[in-house]
């Protein structure tokens, strides 16, 4: 069956769902390509420059479903970060997708009557737009490194990405997490001659905020993150590692960002110190619901802290920060995956709303990533083809279902809500909930 029917097929399956998140769901899942003279831009004369569109930076994973060394040299350098579909054969509003790169996706981008466009099944569907190189991304360190590498920008420009620790102490297969690449990325990247910074200082960090700042970049907020600090790093615990960088940026910048952070769920103490230090959010990521894959998907998480105690730290969490300022991640679709997983869509999806229900019955709102099968992973190494566009669909009318009947509101940070506004690009959460009230 053509790819264009089975997604025609579903938009009329899920006709309460913007067709913009179900290609986005779609896109997501099994990546895409490009042509080479979609991304190698004619030089530019004198008079008109090349326009350069802004690359794809490695923020934290590879984000990729083949490793680096598969993918030719124009994909490797010069695919974009992120895509905007508008238009086209479903009149699509702006829609922005993260890249996820398979040069055997049916999805390729290439060019068609003087612009790119999004091929399905070799059919030209939606115009595809890439968004310009930020000023700062051409600015360097005193060292000579990239603000870039230190600094990238995602969301169509909103959020400023700060992975300051790019390994994770949870190391080797009993310890990852098993969708997780972050050290298996890192050693890919330092190979091919990437600038991959493996622990960001605070000087770096600041240092690239002042060139960002005053580039006259639109950003509007920044997730500080990296990988579990099990033991120390530089001397300091996690939450001295990571509160280190809030401090410093909301010292030299107060409030001129929303402030994020992404680590593991701390006890409460620490969850104060962290608050303490300027961070507004706080997402303490709880990767899949189930009580029985979790010990099995998050053998490190396990073992050092355990699904219950990771629970309840999420849940007291809310009281430090407000309900609404905590937003844990999960990773939709790896609770499908072999050899663990659920055979059945409607049997994970119940498993998964089980844990939508318990969060958000106490106020706070989970958002999800949708699962990248990398190949350097155990579970996207035996699932290549990652979970069904089915799963992606209920999930996302399961996710919207429970946050109207909370009466909850889209979770802060991410902008705007809904399709044509939303910026969120590895998921299609944000797509979907126009029309989600707020609270009266
Ligand atoms: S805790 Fe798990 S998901 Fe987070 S960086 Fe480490 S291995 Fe990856």
């Amino acid at each position: 069956m053509r790819q264009l029917d089975i997604l025609e097929g579903q938009f009329a399956r899920h006709e309460t769902l913007p067709r913009e998140a179900v290609l986005k769901a779609d896109l997501l899942r099994t990546g895409i390509s490009f042509d080479e003279g979609a991304l190698v831009r004619p030089a530019g004369d004198g008079e008109h420059p090349a326009k350069e569109h802004q690359p794809k930076s490695y923020f934290i994973f590879s984000f990729d479903m083949v490793r680096q060394k598969q993918l030719d040299e124009t994909q490797k350098w010069h695919a974009p970060e992120e895509i905007a579909l508008t238009g086209g054969r479903w009149n699509l509003r702006r829609t922005i997708v993260s890249t996820r790169l398979n040069p055997a996706s049916p999805y390729r981008v290439a060019p068609h009557d003087g612009a790119l466009w999004l091929h399905v099944d070799d059919e030209p569907v939606a115009e595809v737009g890439l968004h310009d190189l930020p000023p700062y991304y051409r600015a360097k360190l005193p060292d000579g490194r990239p603000v870039a590498e230190i600094a990238p920008t995602i969301e169509w420009g909103y959020l400023l990405y700060l992975t300051v620790f790019r390994v994770c102490q949870y190391f080797g297969a009993k310890e990852e997490c098993q969708f997780c690449d972050i050290n298996n990325n890192y050693r890919q990247q330092i190979q091919e001659g990437r600038p991959y910074t493996g622990v960001k200082s605070v000087a770096d960090i600041v240092a690239a905020l002042e060139a960002i700042d005053s580039s006259g970049s639109e950003s509007q907020a920044y997730t500080i993150t990296g990988g579990s600090v099990t033991s120390t790093l530089q001397g300091k615990n996690e939450v001295e590692f990571y509160a280190q960088y809030v401090e410093a940026i909301e010292n030299r910048f107060p409030g001129r960002w929303i402030s994020k952070v992404v680590t593991q769920a701390w006890p409460v103490a620490d969850v104060k110190r962290l608050r303490d230090a300027g961070a507004q959010i706080y997402h303490p990521n709880y990767e899949v619901w189930d009580p029985q894959l979790f010990p099995k998907i998050c053998p490190g998480k396990t073992r050092y802290i355990g699904r219950d105690e990771w629970i309840r730290r999420i849940v007291d969490a809310g009281e430090v920060f407000g309900p609404a300022n905590v937003i844990p991640n999960f990773v939709a679709g790896v609770e499908m995956a072999r050899p663990y997983g659920y055979t059945e869509v409607e049997d994970a999806i119940r498993s998964t709303a089980e844990g939508l229900e318990f969060f958000m019955s106490k106020g706070i709102t989970p958002r999800f990533t949708t699962w990248c099968p990398e190949p350097m992973t155990p579970l996207g190494d035996a699932n290549p083809e990652g979970a069904p566009l089915e799963y992606h669909l209920r999930l996302l009318e399961v996710y919207r279902e429970t946050m109207q009947r909370h009466r909850l509101a889209p979770p802060p940070g991410y902008g705007e809500a809904g399709p044509g506004k939303a910026v969120f690009s590895v998921s299609p959460f944000m797509d979907v909930l126009e029309g989600v009230a707020a609270p009266a």
